[in-house]
């Protein structure tokens, strides 16, 4: 998978990209991220601004189409086949896992992260397949949400969680009896009793067919009081 971001804060997402578990997969080469500073696409003689006034007034900045189409344009050169591009914004379809595992099927996928008051519409009409959200309240600007959404996609990727962070059973996985997933059943660790507090003890019982039934129910309860939407979700 190749994601190429736009981006007016490159430095700050590759610090962050170069943690943990997407740096560990970075380096093996499971993912390879192409950061582009949309600043290098914009006018010298306009010592380099990417942004202007709204037409109509109001407050605030917007972020103008021309060096967002070059910084694209330069993408499309590295980039053999079709593909989506992103526009992370609060207007957009809210993204969920099932989101995430239909994009971890793609080859290349290209994000533009926004700022100020937005983008010009026209470059977003012009270059845009998607427009997605990550919920419903308003950030500074778009790169959060892309680094949000690149950990939740490349999680999807064989070899990029090791077994011991194997994402199987997991908060959403794929469940043939409720489409929209289930939130994970509670976990516990080392010590069997914590403050007082013993773990339930079907964990310690090394009945693996009891665990499981165990697990599911309380899966289930705790979707029903935390998340009753999912229950219904098709
Ligand atoms: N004026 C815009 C509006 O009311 O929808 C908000 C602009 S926001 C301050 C700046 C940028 O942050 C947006 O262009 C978008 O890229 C990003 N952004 C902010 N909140 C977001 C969210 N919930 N999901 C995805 N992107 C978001």
């Amino acid at each position: 998978m190749n994601y190429h971001i736009m981006t007016l804060f490159p430095e700050m997402m590759d610090a962050c990209f170069n943690e943990s578990i997407i740096g560990r997969a970075r380096s093996a080469g499971l993912i390879n991220i192409n950061l582009v500073n949309i600043r290098d696409f914009a006018a010298p003689e306009r010592k380099r601004r990417v942004d202007d006034y709204p037409f109509g007034g109001g407050a605030g900045m917007v972020m103008q189409a021309e060096p967002i189409d070059r910084a694209y344009a330069h993408i499309k050169e590295s980039i053999p086949g079709s593909h989506r591009v992103i526009y992370v914004t609060p207007s957009g379809r809210v993204f969920d896992q099932k989101l995430a595992r239909e994009l971890a099927s793609e080859d290349d996928i290209v994000f533009l992260c926004g700022h100020y008051e937005g983008v010009d519409e026209r470059i977003l009409q012009k270059i845009v397949t998607d427009n997605v959200s990550i919920g419903d309240y308003v950030l500074t600007g778009g790169e959060l949400p892309v680094m949000v959404m690149v950990d939740a996609i490349s999680r999807n990727f064989p070899g990029v969680l090791s077994n011991d962070e194997s994402g199987v059973e997991e908060s959403f996985s794929e469940d043939a009896e409720y489409p929209g997933g289930l939130l994970e059943y509670p976990q516990y660790t080392r010590p069997a009793v914590y403050e007082g507090m013993p773990v339930p003890e079907v964990l310690l019982s090394g009945n693996h067919a009891l665990i499981a039934k165990w697990r599911r129910e309380k899966s289930i309860e705790r979707t029903r009081e935390r998340r009753p939407d999912l229950l219904y979700k098709e």
